[in-house]
């Protein structure tokens, strides 16, 4: 299979696919498992086996009928991390309404895009979370929604409470929810994350349930995830991470699910691993770094833990040193993919050596195929550095009602090409060279740089700006933008930082800016951003000192 020169590699073809949509495959397990545990939440003190889980999910299902929810409507989902969301995700999937993640860090002018973007009718939000006050926001955008529901139980005007759901499904019978899951069929989407790119405007991948649900699956199965498995998902909901490999892999599977908290900590996800006895434990590097680093580690039994799996960025050697040997995440795995490809289109195995799972990310999965380009197109020969693209089950359907940028991405040939630079060695094992594009990612979140130097442009004092990411101990990357005011106009970096307050997510203000009346250029005229990283680099080194 992987014994041409070729940078090609096909997965095995021996594991089957499902070919069913989610709310089948989560019948299913139910019926497999009924009295087995499948949620705990331990932030909301909440438990369910897979028949509990499976009556809340349906009586929200119906509920959602009630409410009037057609198949191929968007329900928008604005929360952290909870049960609802978890009960959300699977009710609207049995309905074949499509579930619109949206980011908890999001403010307002990034929420109106989504919503406008992808015609959400409906919206699931929490109250509150952290500063953001969900509440407030959404009073003053007035967004044209068929109808929003609060996790809040009690909300403002205009906000029906998701406690009042239960008392509405119950009048709605079973057979309505039956009829309407009977008439779904795999290919259909049923999931829009938005992910921004190099144009800068947020996309939505579209993804249907074979995309998504097999690609949990064969995480799962790369895992050896069973019934016996308990799994901590620490990682965001609203992203793949979360919701395809966290919830995914577990509910095909029949694994508990367990949500450590809210949002990320990492002293209570020690503490979840500990108290749930878990066999697993995800995570990007930033994450384990934390657990790792925290002062509290050695007071937690970590022994019951076995495997894992840390994707989004590169991870240290040392890192996953200790992440086998203090946590004893012996058979722990690293993972490569993106929004677009449902995510995970390469994996290391629980095999692999050390050095294997530390300097590539595995070898491609099951049913995926994977090459290696060069600007022309050509397949590279193997160890040749080219542009990474995947085929298969996994890539999405497309971008929200944007096909221009779809023919970007996927070629006629059904290739999705994903911008990271990468290698293939002669057993097919990939390495990651840096991005084509000049994505940041700060703490596990991508942060576009071109999203953020328009949304510099709209103050009134910036002539121009250049964001780059800079290496950061603590969250992998650190943003710095560069500004040039309009002549006459002085403004400096606090008010800068001020001005992003309330308008801009927390991870993705700035925190250096450098204020500048040139960029370094090219004779052709083009900015090298590579100058102004080694520039910021060093200047910040030498201040520090
Ligand atoms: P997202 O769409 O948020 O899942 O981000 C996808 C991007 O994250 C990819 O295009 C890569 O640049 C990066 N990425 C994901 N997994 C890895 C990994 N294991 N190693 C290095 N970079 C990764």
């Amino acid at each position: 299979m992987d014994q041409s020169n070729q940078s090609y590699s096909r997965g095995v073809q021996d594991k089957t696919l499902l070919a069913m949509t989610i709310g089948q495959a989560f019948d299913r397990t139910v019926a497999r498992y009924p009295d087995g545990e499948a949620l705990v939440v331990r932030h909301q003190q909440q438990r369910y086996t897979w028949q509990q889980l499976a009556e809340t999910v349906d009586l929200h299902a119906r509920a959602f009928l009630a409410l009037g929810m057609q198949a191929g409507d968007r329900l928008g989902i604005w929360a952290p991390n909870c049960a609802e969301w978890c009960i959300s995700q699977i009710a609207s999937a049995k309905l074949g309404v499509i579930l619109v993640n949206i980011n908890p860090a999001y403010r307002s002018s990034e929420l109106e895009y989504v919503l406008k973007q992808s015609g959400c009718q409906w919206l699931v939000c929490a109250g509150s979370f952290k500063t953001s006050d969900y509440h407030a926001m959404l009073q003053e955008l007035k967004p044209e929604l068929r109808g929003m529901i609060s996790l809040d139980p009690n909300p403002p005007t205009g906000f029906l409470p998701w406690s009042e759901l239960a008392a509405l499904g119950a009048n709605v019978p079973l057979d309505r929810l039956h009829n309407r899951q009977a008439s779904l069929h795999l290919d259909q989407a049923v999931n829009i994350q938005y992910t921004s790119g190099t144009t800068g405007f947020p996309k939505g991948a579209t993804l249907s349930h074979h995309n998504i649900l097999n690609n949990g699956y064969m995480v799962g199965e790369s895992l050896g995830l069973t019934a016996q498995d308990r799994l901590v998902i620490p990682v965001p909901l609203y992203h793949c991470f979360g919701m395809v490999m966290g919830n995914l892999g577990c509910i095909t599977r029949g694994t508990t699910m367990i949500y450590p908290n809210d949002s990320f900590d990492p002293l209570l996800s020690l503490t979840a691993v500990a108290e749930e006895r878990a066999t697993g434990l995800y995570g990007v590097p930033t994450m384990f770094i934390a657990m790792l680093d925290h002062p509290r580690l050695r007071e937690f039994d970590l022994s019951t833990l076995r495997t894992g799996i840390m994707a989004g960025a590169t991870c240290p050697i040392e890192v996953m040193r200790r992440v086998i040997s203090e946590m004893h995440m012996s058979e722990v795995q690293i993972a490569y993919g993106m929004t677009e490809t449902s995510p995970v289109s390469l994996q290391t195995g629980a095999d692999d050596d050390l050095e294997r799972r530390v300097t590539t990310v595995g070898r491609t999965q099951p049913q995926l195929e994977n090459k290696i380009i060069d600007a022309d197109g050509n397949t590279v020969p193997r160890g040749e550095i080219g542009e990474l693209c995947t085929r298969g089950y996994s890539v999405m359907l497309g971008y929200w009602n944007n096909p221009d940028a779809t023919r970007e991405a996927i070629d006629d040939a059904g290739w999705m090409h994903t911008g990271d630079l990468a290698s293939m060695d002669a057993q097919g094992y990939v390495c990651i060279a840096g991005r084509n594009k000049d994505m940041i990612i700060r703490g596990g979140e991508n942060v576009y740089p071109r999203e953020l130097e328009e949304f510099f442009f709209t103050h009134p004092a910036v002539a121009d700006v250049q964001v780059i990411g800079i290496p950061d101990e603590r969250y992998g990357e650190a943003i710095v933008a560069w500004v040039k005011f309009h002549p006459g106009h002085v403004a400096n970096a606090l008010e800068l930082q001020t001005w992003c307050k309330g308008r801009l997510a927390h991870f993705k203000t700035p925190k250096h800016f450098k204020i500048v009346e040139a960029f370094p250029m090219t004779v052709t005229g083009k900015v090298q951003k590579f100058r102004m990283r080694e520039i910021s680099i060093e200047e910040l080194r030498t201040e520090s000192q």
